[in-house]
């Protein structure tokens, strides 16, 4: 297998047929979502509704949460770390394996690595360093990036992930998803072996028991954890829940919105390091919260986003995310949530990201499914709002003139005029259109049939006033 090269990310063009993996895939999911929501419970929004309520609540006490979860973790024997940055984080998990002599650490998906990117950092400093979810394996052994939170390459076909194995010397090429599965399967069981460090993320930390919450479709989390000696669970500080009896609420709604599945195949709860007597598991647990920017988000006036649980449900029912894919939003995550959450973390690199927001048709879809509730198109427009008086540049360069359109609104006689040379517009050349913006535009797109005039017969038929 290649080292995971430095790459330039997120430069990545998507061409059309990458777009269609994207497009249906999430059209898919979105559709057995809303089946299976619609078919178990009378009324899903009740539950999305209270499981924001105890998201909301648990941010709005996090710093008691977050003590009450650090005690119940020494207590279950794990070793609690704090990280305020990527760095911090990165730095913090290389120190715990050079520490105890490992090398060699297979991971689990885990988005706050991506973040921190941290296979980056662990490879360029000597760690051998493994995805072991089958998607996050072959963005890996592709030198790529994820492009959807739950489903990493949901951009790629399996001709293309035949022909990565091929080329990686795991098999003749066979794009049969059996044979697929059953190669990546042989190659990760011999790795899961040598390593000596596990990695995980974190879907929930309980803080009245300091369990850990992890699901996974694949059990690759359990195998990290079987055979190596050093548990590292990395894990953003809004993960907290307050009570172990909430997992069975976000369990379902986790499992339902992000895959349409009733539960996730694999659902874990690690207590702690292996007990003296127990015959399995990792000799240490070491566990690293992450702010990397979270409390600033948490301060701002868009804190609901840290309700997210990381479903990718907004993705998938987003008509922009469709049509462009992650790569789109230049950054971690991409979707509904990415345009919000994406500016947010970058801190001073805001005016970089503040187009993001505009990258919404403000529909509202995101809220619908969203569930722990969060308002999605409010904190678009909140964030809009910021880009603006800030006078980001990015968010600001394609705002079409609002002024000439409100000039032409108020002046019927104009507005009537406007109306009729759009009308012109279906019959003129593009080389005669003396607008450069307009003629490029014309000169690629086909304007739909005129149906205009139709309104002002009928009011002057029925007696109107016309203006
Ligand atoms: S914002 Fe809501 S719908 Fe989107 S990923 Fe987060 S929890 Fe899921």
């Amino acid at each position: 297998m290649k080292t995971l090269q430095p790459i330039d990310r997120f430069s990545v063009e998507i061409p059309a047929e990458r777009r269609k993996s994207v497009y249906e895939g999430a059209k898919i999911t979105s559709e057995k979502r809303t089946a299976v929501l619609a078919q178990d419970y009378p009324d899903p929004d009740r539950l999305r509704a209270i499981a924001g309520q105890i998201k909301q609540h648990t941010l709005d006490h996090l710093d008691r949460y977050l003590r009450q979860a650090e005690d119940r973790l020494l207590a279950n024997g794990a070793k609690v770390h704090f990280a305020r940055d990527g760095r911090e984080s990165n730095e913090t998990v290389l120190s715990i394996m050079r520490e105890n002599g490992c090398g060699k650490v297979v991971k689990s998906k885990s988005m706050l690595g991506e973040e921190t990117d941290l296979n980056r950092f662990l490879t360029e400093n000597g760690v051998d360093c493994l995805e072991t979810d089958l998607g996050e394996l072959i963005v890996q052994l592709d030198n790529d990036h994820p492009s959807h939170i739950v489903r990493p390459i949901i951009h790629k076909n399996r001709k293309e992930i035949a022909e990565c194995f091929e080329r990686e010397g795991l098999g003749a090429y066979n794009d049969e998803p059996e044979v697929i599965t059953r190669r990546a399967r042989n190659f990760l069981r011999e790795r899961y072996m040598q390593a000596d460090t596990g990695l995980t993320g974190a879907n929930f930390v309980v803080a009245e028991s300091g369990r850990i919450s992890l699901v996974t479709n694949e059990g690759n989390a359990r195998f990290c954890m079987a055979a190596t000696r050093v548990h590292i669970v990395i894990v953003g500080i809004e993960k907290i829940i307050p009570r172990d009896r909430d997992l069975a609420l976000f369990h379902n709604l986790l499992a339902r919105s992000g895959t349409g599945q009733q539960l996730t195949v694999y659902n874990q709860f690690i207590g702690g390091p292996r007990a003296p007597g127990q015959p399995h598991g990792p000799e240490q647990m070491h566990v690293v919260f992450v702010d990397n920017r979270r409390t600033e988000v948490l301060a701002s006036d868009c804190r609901e986003i840290l309700r997210c649980i990381r479903c990718g449900a907004c993705q998938n029912v987003c008509p922009i995310y469709r049509r462009s894919s992650g790569f789109a939003y230049r950054s971690n995550y991409g979707g509904p949530v990415g345009a919000v959450l994406s500016p947010l973390l970058a801190g001073e690199g805001f005016a970089d990201l503040a187009d993001l927001p505009k990258a919404s048709s403000l529909c509202g879809a995101c809220n619908e499914v969203c569930p722990v509730d969060i308002p999605i198109p409010d904190l678009l427009l909140r964030l809009r709002d910021r880009a603006k008086r800030e006078g980001a540049r990015k968010a600001m360069a394609g705002t079409p003139p609002m002024g000439v359109w409100a000039l032409l609104a108020s002046q019927p006689a104009a507005w009537k005029a406007s109306l009729k040379m759009g009308f012109a517009l279906d019959y003129l050349p593009a080389e005669v259109i003396p607008v450069p913006a307009l003629r490029a535009w014309q000169s690629v797109r086909k304007l739909p049939p005129w149906r205009g005039g139709k309104f002002r017969q009928w009011m002057r038929e029925r007696g109107g006033e016309e203006r």
